[in-house]
């Protein structure tokens, strides 16, 4: 069932050959807008390496707190750090994982109004 590399949608937008509505890029990580958003703000941040789900993260990889790391930037970069944000991920399909290459959301209702 695995659906490493070709045929991976994330693979796919990590690697350029999908598009994606981008919003940060590192060596690690991209972050993308969500396709269907649940909120006004609504990104999706996937590590370059397909890891299948939380559960497949290798003990010696610390890519979940770079993942954190960048959430905080791009809560930042939306104005959302300090009014709220969301931040999960969905593991298997019990737990709403529809896509099956590690991926956290990072959602928030909207941007601060500057100066609020
Ligand atoms: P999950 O339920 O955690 O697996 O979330 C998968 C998310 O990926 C959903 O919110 C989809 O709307 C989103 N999604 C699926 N395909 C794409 C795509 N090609 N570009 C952007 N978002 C996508
Ligand atoms: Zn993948």
């Amino acid at each position: 069932m695995s659906n490493a590399g070709t045929d991976c949608i994330f693979c796919k937008i990590a690697q350029g050959r999908a598009p994606a509505d981008k919003v940060y890029e590192d060596e690690h990580v991209v972050a993308f807008w969500d396709a269907h958003p649940a909120r006004p703000i609504h990104i999706l941040i996937v590590p370059r390496e397909h890891i299948r789900t939380l559960n497949d993260i290798p003990s010696d990889n610390h890519i979940l707190a770079h993942i954190g790391q960048v959430a905080v930037k791009i809560a930042q970069q939306f104005g959302v750090a300090e009014s709220g944000y969301r931040f999960f991920v969905n593991v298997n399909r019990g737990g709403g994982q529809v896509v099956f290459h590690l991926h956290a959301h990072v959602i928030a209702k909207k941007e601060e109004t500057p100066g609020s």
